[in-house]
């Protein structure tokens, strides 16, 4: 018999947050970030609304691990075309077992792998944890060479701020390493 199962919603408020909500799933759970002002109506509202987003997303997810892929090997194309031939990789895949990290990479076979909790970050922010990845296939550790190629991405600064404030807004810390 199939039965849909329901997740368990645990919602977290922050005074930080104003007027962004976002939610991702952790295991068996659903964690839905909501601002602290909101009412209780409110809170049910977001709850659903964002489970049906949630859910909308990882249908399509399931079979974007090929256009995470792509959208790689064009960010290294743009952004480091100097060193395409070290870092083109050869796998990019959504995870779910980083334990708090948004991603980590093996440079030695050029597999990249991003953890499904910035699945619900907007574009640009994702876009910089692709290629703070792909530096690290040229420069493995956080030096100032590495920062220097990370910041060719315009957004480099902007996107960091974002992930440290959804740090400090959950106590997650997503880093990657
Ligand atoms: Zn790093």
């Amino acid at each position: 018999m199939a039965r849909t199962r329901k997740p368990v919603v645990e919602v977290r408020r922050s005074q930080r947050r104003r007027r962004t909500v976002s939610a991702y799933r952790d295991g068996e759970r659903v964690v839905v970030l909501i601002p602290d002002r909101f009412s209780r109506a409110e809170e049910t509202e977001w709850v659903e609304r964002m489970l049906a987003r949630l859910a909308a997303r990882e249908e399509r997810v399931r079979s974007t691990d090929a256009e995470l892929l792509a959208r790689a090997r064009r960010l290294t194309t743009r952004y480091l075309p100097d060193h395409v031939h070290q870092v083109m990789p050869a796998s990019v895949r959504w995870v779910t077992n980083q334990n708090g990290r948004w991603g980590s990479c093996t440079p030695d076979d050029g597999t990249i792998r991003i953890s499904h909790r910035i699945q619900e970050m907007p574009e640009w922010v994702i876009d910089y944890v692709l290629l703070h990845e792909l530096a690290h296939l040229v420069v493995p550790s956080h030096n100032a060479r590495f920062w220097d190629l990370v910041a060719r991405y315009p957004k480099a600064e902007r996107a960091r701020g974002y992930l440290e404030g959804i740090s400090a807004a959950t106590g997650l810390v997503l880093q990657d390493d």
